[in-house]
């Protein structure tokens, strides 16, 4: 579940889980019981087994150390060869 950031007028920020579609505009603060209001940010969504967060994380690690690239994609070396007998009669460069 998100986690959802409230500010407590006397106790500051603190932070609370809640489904998404039962968030509320306020909640009471667990410090003092006054109600507090909800802060306009990011939810905190889990990226537990993510490939998308993964890939965002290889990206972010390697922005200003690149991997060493070993060899190239195996598909760039590949020539395209075509067995279409209709592609022989294509005008050639
Ligand atoms: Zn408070």
């Amino acid at each position: 579940m998100p986690i959802y950031e409230f500010r407590c007028e006397t106790c500051g920020a603190f932070d609370a889980v809640y489904r998404m579609t039962r968030v509320p505009q306020t909640c009471k603060c667990p410090s003092c019981a006054q109600e507090a209001q909800r802060l306009f940010s990011t939810a905190g969504l889990s990226r537990a087994n993510s490939s998308q967060a993964r890939a965002i994380d290889d990206a972010t690690r390697t922005a200003h150390a690149p991997d060493v690239v070993a060899n190239t994609p195996r598909h760039a070396n590949s020539v395209g060869v075509t067995h279409d007998p209709r592609h022989a009669k294509l005008p050639r460069p």
